[in-house]
């Protein structure tokens, strides 16, 4: 308990720091903490002390933790969706960051439409280009956000990356730069239904380069709950 305490404190003042550095205003960064292999008392600890959104990578774990939290925090789902899925989650999460194909944004928006609500999503985006990585490619993202401007159940909210895991965080520093500049463009231009208003962008390793570069959303996991531990399950 208390060192999940520590944890958070301590990432909450390495965020505020790159933002100062950066002359940016830390309340404009929103922490995700990322739960996923995290027991729902372990969680609940995390919520007790302030956090206030989630992130889960599986829709298996959100369905068998979901009902277990306290403290209604907003649920992140922030890993890859497989569409035959989307059904499980439609009415439980509240930000949808790896929305990665069309085909997905079709069947969100045919689930959100049935439950009548309007889904919103980030735009996972392979900024490098990364075979193991999901997400679209820089060069599909102008198409990719005209045909999302026409789905009325959903609302882009913004952009999201994973970009790859190096030694030195400085190495991904130019990955970050180009996101924002991005998200910036996209910002000034007026499509329906496409806002940017996060950029989900950052992890344990590297978030406060990422923060340094404009990111107002980080997805921290180790940093708050320590190594993960998969054997467990
Ligand atoms: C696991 C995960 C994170 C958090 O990773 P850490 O390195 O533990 O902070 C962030 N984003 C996504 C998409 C993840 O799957």
């Amino acid at each position: 308990m208390e060192r999940i305490e520590n944890n958070i404190n301590n990432v909450v003042n390495n965020i505020r720091n790159a933002c100062l550095k950066a002359g940016r205003n830390p309340d404009e960064v929103k922490l995700i903490a990322v739960t996923k292999t995290i027991d729902v008392d372990t969680i609940n600890c995390a919520l007790k002390t302030g956090i206030t959104d989630i992130g889960e990578n599986k829709v298996q774990e959100i369905i068998v933790k979901y009902d277990k939290i306290q403290y209604k925090p907003k649920w992140h789902l922030i890993g890859h969706l497989q569409t035959n899925k989307v059904k499980y989650i439609i009415d439980k999460v509240d930000l949808i960051h790896s929305l990665d194909s069309l085909r997905l944004a079709k069947e969100i928006n045919k689930r959100a439409k049935r439950i009548e609500r309007v889904m919103d999503v980030l735009i996972q985006i392979n900024i490098a280009d990364d075979e193991d990585k999901f997400g679209i490619g820089y060069d599909e993202l102008d198409d990719f956000i005209k045909d999302m401007s026409e789905f009325e159940n959903i609302r882009v909210q913004g952009l999201m990356t994973i970009v790859p895991y190096v030694k030195n965080s400085e190495e991904v520093r130019p990955y970050f730069r180009e996101m924002k500049g991005i998200f910036d463009s996209l910002k000034n231009s007026n499509y329906n239904n496409i806002n940017m208003n996060y950029l989900s962008m950052g992890m344990t390793n590297d978030y406060t380069v990422a923060v340094e570069e404009g990111s107002n959303m980080v997805r921290i996991g180790t940093g708050i709950f320590g190594q993960r531990d998969y054997s467990k399950k």
